[in-house]
Formats: structure tokens, sequence, C-alpha cells
């Protein structure tokens, strides 16, 4: 296994600083998976001018053989497919078919991304003038920065990584400390498919000094972020003041609005895997449910019935459905909002501790409340663990009313037969992703993801929205008419 940072083709672990990345199964604590030194501000500046230099070259490679890198790594991933997920679980803790889901969902960004190697595209457009020629094409960037989170560590470094480079850039990327062994795959991935040295520089290190210092250099011409808002929104601060293209997909807190009729065989697994898939740890996860009077009482025996009979445990044991938190803080913070929920008068139906038997790992209960209101902490705030809260609501309108009384707008799922309901829904609800008679979960490479409100700035990931964030436009006029004079005054 690959450790430390990757500067110009070459592992190395840092000396610069004092700082060790300890990366250990959240599982078990006593498994180390790896402990190297953290890179410092200083390696981002190599990283830095190593990515501008290799931008000379690669950002004149014609982008269909760029694309083929991808297309290769894309099969390199796949030949490779378990061990990146069985790395992802040991040091993530997602089960193990939820990381192998997750390798897909990567292979198939840099499918897509190779793809658009044939298809960068600018547009012709009529001129005001006679015999003059207008047209756009898309220029990459320069060197951008990647800065990407613990819960999805294959994912979304994939969905950032393919089309910068495919559109021409070169990266510097800073993975979570938390989870950098399956991030040092990618890039093995992508070196073993022949992407050129310093096209993809990684740097291992804690946000505060590597982030920082990728987000304030000057040299980086973009930075994608995806992470809480609480950072997300200092480094857009800091990154538009110097003037930096920024994209920051932030938190969520989605809710399911569940109405008379729906198909309760279809909306209990689907709150289900939405609320305890990943240990409640995905931007997407099902952290509310608004249902109407006539069908909560059922749905909430069955959500509750369902979330007792999960198998909680190591995500390498095949037969474990929901894994651990992340880290102790994580860990703590799940526990935290469970007190918080039962101060504030929310009742508890299931979970709410630590399962017994498990208390070598970050383990936590499935857990459901019931009577969460408005006002609660639990409604409106972002756990990022298996905390799921049932609200009633009378009707639709006060369903949606519900759904957008957050700060965030991520995603949102309707379960209803109603057309008339369904198309309201997608009208009024306020989440950047909307779906119906569907968990709120998922994303795809050939479709825009991203959040509204709080959640997203800077527009849309993956699909070509994500890799016209990499690039910007040249409009070009050549006039053939041979003279010097005008007729048109722009
Ligand atoms: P986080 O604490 O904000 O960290 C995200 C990344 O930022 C990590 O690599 C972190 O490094 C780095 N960082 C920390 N301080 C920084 C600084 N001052 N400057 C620059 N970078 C800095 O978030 P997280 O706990 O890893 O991830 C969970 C959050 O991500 C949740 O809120 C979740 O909703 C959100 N998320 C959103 C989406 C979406 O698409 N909307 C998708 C997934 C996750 P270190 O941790 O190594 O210090």
């Amino acid at each position: 296994m690959k450790t430390g940072s990757y500067v110009d083709g070459k592992w190395y672990h840092p000396t610069g600083g004092s700082r060790l990345v300890k990366n250990t199964n959240p599982a078990d604590t006593k498994d180390v998976i790896a402990e190297f030194p953290a890179a410092t501000a200083k390696d981002v500046e190599k990283a830095i001018a190593g990515a501008k230099k290799a931008f000379e070259s690669w950002s004149k490679t014609p982008a269909p053989s760029r694309g083929r890198v991808l297309a290769r790594a894309a099969e390199i991933a796949r030949r490779r497919k378990d061990e990146i997920a069985r790395t992802m679980t040991r040091e993530q803790g997602k089960v193990l078919k939820e990381a192998r889901g997750e390798v897909d969902k990567g292979i198939a960004c840099l499918e897509f991304n190779a793809g658009e190697g044939f298809r960068i595209q600018g547009k012709t457009l009529p001129c005001e003038l006679k015999d003059v020629f207008t047209y756009t094409i898309r220029r990459p960037l320069g060197v951008v920065g990647l800065i990407t989170p613990w819960n999805f560590p294959w994912a979304i470094p994939v969905w950032k990584v393919a089309p910068a480079l495919v559109a021409g850039n070169t990266v510097v990327m800073k993975p979570a400390e938390l989870t950098p062994a399956t991030c040092a795959l990618l890039v093995e991935v992508l070196e073993e498919a022949g992407l050129p040295p310093g096209c993809l520089q990684l740097v291992v290190g804690p946000g505060s000094e590597v982030g920082n210092a990728i987000t304030a250099n000057p040299d980086i011409k973009a930075v994608s972020f995806t992470g809480s808002n609480q950072i997300g929104y200092a480094l857009y601060a800091q990154a538009a003041a110097r003037g930096a293209k920024v994209t920051c997909e932030l938190g969520g807190k989605n809710a399911v609005i569940v109405l008379p009729g729906a198909d309760l065989d279809a909306v209990v697994p689907a709150v289900l895997n939405g609320a305890f898939g990943s240990t409640g740890q995905r931007c997407t996860a099902t952290s509310r449910v608004l249902a109407h009077p006539d069908i909560m009482g059922q749905l909430t025996e069955a959500v509750v019935a369902g979330a007792k009979a999960l198998k909680v445990g190591p995500g390498l044991d095949e037969a474990s459905q929901m894994g651990p938190a992340v880290d102790k803080k994580q860990h703590a913070q799940d526990l935290m909002y469970v007190d918080v929920a039962k101060k504030e008068g929310a009742r508890l139906l299931t979970g709410g501790g630590v399962p017994k038997g498990l208390d070598q790992g970050y383990f936590v209960e499935p857990t459901v409340f019931e009577g969460v209101r408005a006002e609660h902490r639990l409604f409106k705030e972002e756990v990022f663990g298996p905390v799921l809260a049932l609200t009633p609501i009378k009707d639709l309108s006060e369903g949606i009313k519900l759904a957008n009384a957050v700060e965030y707008g991520l995603t949102c799922s309707l379960y209803s037969r109603d057309v008339n309901d369904v198309m309201r829904f997608v009208e009024e609800v306020e989440t950047g992703m909307v779906h119906v008679n569907e968990p709120t979960v998922g994303g795809e490479a050939q479709l825009p993801f991203g959040g509204l409100k709080a959640t997203g700035i800077g527009g849309r990931e993956m699909s070509t929205d994500g890799l016209e964030f990499f690039t910007e436009t040249k409009t070009v006029f050549i006039n053939y008419t041979g003279k010097a004079e005008r007729s048109f005054v722009r």
C-alpha cells in the first residue's frame, strides 16, 4: 500500500513537519492501517510548482488522448475493484456492498469523462457582420485544487479529478486525513493508466494547513471542495477574495414525504436505506420522514422493526449491513444528537446507544425518534449519522413547507401515486435533486449532482456541468472580408 504524498510522479514521506497521519480502522481501533508523516504547506508549494510545469504539455495533449487515460483507468479500477473496496471499507467503515457500489460509481465517472474527451464543445454562432466567423472554444484553467471529505473517499475524488484532467488541467488534491489510502489507490490507478508525472499531485495532511495552503495559493485557478458548511464557507470567502473560481458541495438535511396511498413495501426499504445506509454518513442521507397520520402508524412500526433487524458490525464482514461511524468525533456527535433530541422532547423508539459487543470500534445503533418538531435541532441540523426523525404532516402543502424549512437544499423525495401531487412537489421543493417514489440517495455520472440554498455554491458536479466548471470560454471573431471598414458598431 502506498502511503505519504505523491508529487511529480514520486511517492514520498514529507520531512518538514512533526505531525503524523494516523489511518485507523473505525470498526476496530487497534487495527492501524498506516501511520506516516503529514504534508505541510511547503509540500503544497512543491506540488503546485510541479503541476504548473506539467500543465504546459498536458493542456496541449489532444483531449481524446487525455480521455483515453481515463478510459484505461476505468478498466484498471474494474480489475482492482475488490482491493479498492476492501481498502475503503477498512479505513472508512462502510460495508463492502456499499464500497463496491462506490467503486462502480467512480468507474462510471471515469468512463463518462473519457467520452467527454471527444466532445469538449464550443459553440458556432452567427455574427452580425457579413464574412465574420464567430465561435467559442473551451480552455482549461491551469492548476486546480481539489479538497475532498472522508464519506465517499473514492467516488468524490474521482468525480472531481476525471473532469479536471480531461479538460486539460493539472491537479493538486487533498483527501481527508481520515481516508488517504483509497485516494492513494486512485493515484496508482491513474499512474498505471499512463497519466504523466505532475498532472495529479496528492498532498496528505491536515486541512487547516494543507487545505488552506491550496486555497490561498494564487497559482491555484479553481478550488473544488466537498465537505462541511463551516469549512466550505470560509474556504469560499478566502478563494473568491483572490478571484479564484470555487465550487462547494456542503451539508444536507433530506426529507422523505409520505402521503396516504403510498406503497409501504416501497417506502420502508427506501427509508431504511436512506437513513442507515453508509451509517447515515451521506450528504444525501434521509434524515427526516414527513408522513400523513393515516400512514404514519404502519410506517413507523415497519421502520422501527427494520432498524432493529439491521445487522450492525464491521464492514469487512459480508454479513454486516451497517458499519461504524468514521471516527471518535463523529461517534460522539451521533450520541450528542440523541441526547439533544431526548432533552427537546422527541420520543426515542429504537437505538440511541452503542450496540452490545461492539465497543472495539465507533458503532452506533440505528436510531429512530418520533414526535420531532420543526423547532427541534434534530429536525434542522445535519447529524451525519444513523439517526432518523419522524414528523407528522396534515397534507402535501405542509410536507413541502416542512421539507423546505431547513437551511440545506440537497435532495428530497415524495412517495405518492397522484400525478398532481408529484408535479407540484417537483415544482415547489427547494432542493437540487428531487426524487419521486425512490430514496433520497444516489447520483449518476451523467446527471448533474448538487444542492440549492446552503448546500451548494458555484454550480453542479458530474455530468457535463462538472466538466464546465474546469474550463473557461474564449470567444473568437475571424474576419475574412479582407477589408478594414466596419458597418456595425459593436
Ligand atoms: P470537513 O471537515 O469540512 O472536511 C472536508 C475536507 O476539507 C477535508 O479534506 C478536510 O481536511 C478539509 N479541510 C479542513 N479544514 C480546512 C481548511 N481550513 N481549508 C481547506 N480545507 C480544509 O467535512 P467532512 O467532515 O470531511 O465531510 C462531511 C461533510 O461533507 C458533511 O457536512 C457532508 O454533508 C458533506 N458532504 C457533502 C456532499 C455534497 O455533495 N453536498 C458530499 C459528501 C459530503 P481534514 O479533514 O483532513 O483536516
